[in-house]
C-alpha cells in the first residue's frame, strides 16, 4: 500500500482553518484520503507522500495541454513580465475574441470572464435581456455552475416542466422560481413544455453532450429540435460548451456535431488552467453589452494572465492544422479500447461513453445510456472502489466517472495505465 501520510496529516490540519477542508465542496469525495499534490509535468503529478500518479483528473478539464507545459508557461510568464492585471485595455483581449470568432461557429462577438459560472450567469442574463422574458428551460443531470440561479437538484421524477429544487441549504429559493426542468433526450416532453410556456421562455440551455452525467450523447435530432423550438417561441439556444469548448475541436462541440446556438459559454481547457472563461455569440445579442443595457462586470475579467494563457493555448492547439487534436484522439482511442478490453477480461459489466478526450467510464450491465434516471443506475459503490485502487496503483480518477486526457497523454502512459488498471481491478 502506498504510504498517505502527509496527505493524511495535511487534510487533518487544513480543517482547523479551511472551511471543509477542500476548496471546493466535490474534492473531499476522493478517497482514502484529498490528495495534496506538491508538482505536475505532463501526464503525471506527485504527492507529498513522493507517490507518483498517472493524472485522469487533469484539474477537472482545464489542463487540455498536460501539467506545467514549457511553452505554455514560458508564454505567461513573457506577457506578464510586463504587468498581470490592468483593469484597463491590452491587445491578448483582442487576439483572444478574434481567435474565438474564427474557430467557434456561432462565436460573432465574445465577453470574458472569469468561472463558467460566471460565463453561464451572463449567458442567462444576455438571453432574459434579449427576449424581455424570464423562464430558463434546463434539463435534468446537467450542471452549468453553483450560483443561485441555476443550481438545481433534481426532484426523483421529472416530469415535463418540474419546477426546481434547491440544491444546497441558504440558496435562494426565489433565485429558482423561473427555471423550468425537462428530462434530456424526451423530444415530446421538450415540445409540451415548450407549447405551454414558449411566451415565457427565454432561453433552453444545454450541455452538448451530457458530459456532467455519463457523457451521453443527444439523440438524433435532439439539438435540432433545441434549434427549431428556440426559434419558434423567441427564445436563445444556448449550448453550455464549458467542458467541451476548444477541447474537443477548436470550435467545441458545435463544430463536432455540427450545431449552431445562439450563445455558448466556456470555460476550461480555452485557457490550458488559468482561470478564463467566456460567452459568445450573435452579434444582437452580444451587442446588449456594447450598448450598457446588460452588465458585465468583473475586477479580473481580461485579466493579462489568462488572456496570455489563452492566445497561447489556442496557438498551441492550433498550429500544424490541429494535431495535437489528432494526437489526443488517437491516444483516447486506445486508452477506450484498451479499458473496454480490460473490463471485459475481468468480467467487469461496463459502458464509455466518449467525445473526443472526454469520456465516462460507468459499471453497469445496460449497453446504452440515454437518458439520465439509467445513469443513475449504475454501480457507484463499485466504481468509488476500482477508483480507489487505482489511487493505490497509481491513477488518479474521478469517482464520478469522467476521464480527461490531455496532448500530454502518450500511448505509453496508455499502456503504463492499463498495467497499473489491471492490478487496481484484481485488488476490488
Ligand atoms: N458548465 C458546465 C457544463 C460545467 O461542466 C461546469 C463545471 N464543471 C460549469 C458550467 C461551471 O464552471 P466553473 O466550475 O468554472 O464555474
Amino acid at each position: 500500500m502506498r504510504s498517505l501520510e502527509k496527505s493524511e496529516q495535511l487534510f487533518h490540519l487544513s480543517q482547523e482553518t479551511l472551511a471543509g477542508g477542500v476548496s471546493s465542496t466535490l474534492r473531499n469525495v476522493m478517497k482514502p484520503v484529498p490528495l495534496y499534490l506538491e508538482k505536475g509535468k505532463g501526464s503525471r503529478v506527485w504527492d507529498v507522500d513522493q507517490n507518483e500518479y498517472i493524472d485522469y483528473i487533469m484539474g477537472y478539464g482545464p489542463l487540455i495541454l498536460g501539467h506545467s507545459n514549457s511553452e505554455l508557461l514560458e508564454e505567461v510568464s513573457r506577457a506578464t513580465l510586463n504587468g498581470q492585471q490592468f483593469g484597463m485595455q491590452h491587445k491578448a483581449e483582442i487576439e483572444m475574441s478574434r481567435m474565438i470568432v474564427n474557430q467557434v461557429p456561432c462565436a460573432e462577438k465574445v465577453a470574458f470572464s472569469g468561472s463558467g459560472t460566471e460565463a453561464v450567469m451572463l449567458a442567462l442574463r444576455l438571453a432574459r435581456a434579449f427576449t424581455g422574458k424570464q423562464k430558463i428551460v434546463r434539463f435534468e443531470g446537467h450542471y452549468h455552475g453553483w450560483y443561485d440561479g441555476i443550481y438545481t437538484s433534481f426532484p426523483a421524477t421529472v416530469s415535463g416542466g418540474s419546477d426546481s429544487i434547491a440544491a444546497t441549504q441558504g440558496q435562494s429559493e426565489q433565485a429558482l422560481k423561473d427555471i423550468l426542468i425537462v428530462p434530456w433526450n424526451d423530444a415530446q416532453k421538450l415540445e409540451a413544455v415548450m407549447k405551454e410556456h414558449g411566451h415565457e421562455i427565454a432561453a433552453i440551455i444545454t450541455e452538448p453532450v451530457l458530459c456532467n452525467s455519463g457523457c451521453i450523447y443527444p439523440v438524433e435530432g435532439y439539438m435540432e429540435l433545441i434549434r427549431r423550438l428556440t426559434t419558434e417561441h423567441h427564445a436563445l439556444f444556448i449550448l453550455d460548451e464549458v467542458i467541451t469548448g476548444c477541447r474537443v475541436a477548436a470550435g467545441g462541440s458545435q463544430e463536432r456535431l455540427g450545431i449552431l446556438p445562439d450563445l455558448t459559454t466556456m470555460g476550461k481547457a480555452i485557457a490550458g488552467g488559468y482561470a478564463l472563461s467566456l460567452v459568445a455569440g450573435r452579434r444582437d445579442v452580444m451587442d446588449l453589452i456594447s450598448s450598457g443595457k446588460v452588465a458585465h462586470l468583473g475586477t479580473l475579467n481580461g485579466n493579462m494572465v489568462a488572456l496570455s494563457a489563452g492566445v497561447a493555448t489556442l496557438n498551441i492547439l492550433n498550429r500544424n492544422d490541429g494535431e495535437v487534436f489528432k494526437r489526443m484522439e488517437s491516444v483516447s482511442d486506445a486508452l477506450v479500447e484498451g479499458l473496454g478490453k480490460l473490463m471485459d477480461a475481468k468480467g467487469l459489466p461496463h459502458l464509455i461513453n466518449r467525445i473526443g478526450s472526454v469520456f465516462h467510464l460507468m459499471f453497469t450491465e445496460l449497453k446504452e445510456v440515454q437518458q439520465y434516471p439509467q445513469f443513475l443506475t449504475r454501480d457507484v459503490a463499485q466504481y468509488t472502489a476500482f477508483t480507489e485502487a487505482a489511487l493505490q496503483e497509481g491513477v488518479l480518477l474521478r469517482p464520478s466517472g469522467l476521464w480527461y486526457t490531455s496532448a500530454a497523454h502518450s500511448m505509453e502512459d496508455v499502456e503504463e495505465t492499463l498495467r497499473r488498471l489491471e492490478k487496481a481491478i484484481n485488488r476490488i
